[in-house]
């Protein structure tokens, strides 16, 4: 199984299989792949009868001052990871074929996208929407999986596919995590030796935080400032950290019961970014 990076091919291949009347499930990634990204595969070869993973780093979803040029690019290993995994076909496209030099449509976010990532970075889940947009076009899944790691990403493309007919259905896979906690991810490589050690405290707030709304506080907010005073303490900037709704992706001051939240966190460690989250149903 080699990369195909024509438009043409991928939607050959793949009309050849649906032909024969097997499903596709569809794991779109940026590649350096992980346990995480394999977790997705694996739920998704579960789910159809074959699997077609994307690796795209896409600049449109990455601001001016963004890890673009840096981000981890290792296309062979990410290939034999994907033939060991036993994945149908790898897409894995150049910009010039996925973007024409002039765009002339985007697509808008509402609401969704008022905090966390969609507050802190400008133009992120426009960019997303681009692409993975191009992505169902190309491929046409039956099914595609993505990770609860990024949640409000999940939430945003399961609105797209549910209001721009895609037809596809969307599938959340829980957090892959290390040991220690910390949530896999490919800017993971970015941390120094004493970073990495530093890292899982943010999951370890986040544990905190949904044990003692568990316990019974229902206003969190002393709760979150003291966890951000504490986290800025051992040297993480804080970006977002707070309790959320699972449904408008906006923060609560006073959760209420049978209500599913989020708990959710971006740091910076030095000039990594990390993020998790925990759902709690309440
Ligand atoms: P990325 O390559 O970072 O764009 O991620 C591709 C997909 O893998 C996205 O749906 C992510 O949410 C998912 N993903 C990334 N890290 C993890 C993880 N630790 N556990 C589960 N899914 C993940």
């Amino acid at each position: 199984m080699e990369a195909i990076n024509s438009i043409e091919e991928i939607r050959n291949r793949l009309r050849s299989l649906k032909e024969q009347g097997k499903t596709v499930g569809f794991v779109p990634t940026m590649g350096a792949l992980h346990e995480g990204h394999l977790s997705l595969i694996r739920i998704a070869k579960e789910m159809a009868d074959a699997v077609v993973v994307s690796i795209y780093v896409n600049p449109e979803q990455f601001g001016p001052d963004e890890d673009y040029d840096q981000y981890p690019r290792q296309l062979e290993s990410d290939l034999e990871i994907c033939r060991e995994e036993g994945v149908e076909a790898v897409f894995a496209p150049s910009d010039e074929i996925m973007y024409t030099d002039k765009k002339f449509i985007r697509i808008e976010v509402d609401e969704l996208k008022d905090h966390m990532d969609g507050a802190s970075r400008p133009g992120f889940y426009e960019g997303i929407l681009l692409v993975v947009n191009k992505l169902f076009n190309i491929i046409e899944p039956d099914v595609a999986v993505f990770g609860q790691k990024d949640i409000q990403q999940y939430r945003i493309l399961e609105r797209m596919a549910l209001e721009m007919n895609h037809g596809v259905d969307m599938v959340m896979a829980p957090i892959k995590r290390a040991n220690d906690g910390l949530a896999l991810s490919s800017r993971n490589a970015y941390l120094s030796e004493e970073e990495r050690l530093q890292a899982p405290a943010l999951f370890r707030s986040l544990r905190y935080v949904e044990k003692q709304i568990k316990d019974g506080v229902t206003t969190p907010k002393l709760l979150i400032d003291h966890q951000k005073s504490e986290l800025q303490a051992k040297g993480f900037k804080i970006d977002y950290f707070n309790v959320f709704t699972l449904e408008e992706m906006a923060p609560v001051e006073k959760l209420t019961e049978g209500q599913t939240y989020i708990i959710a966190g971006a740091v910076y460690l030095g000039t990594t970014r990390l993020i998790d989250n925990l759902i709690i149903e309440f």
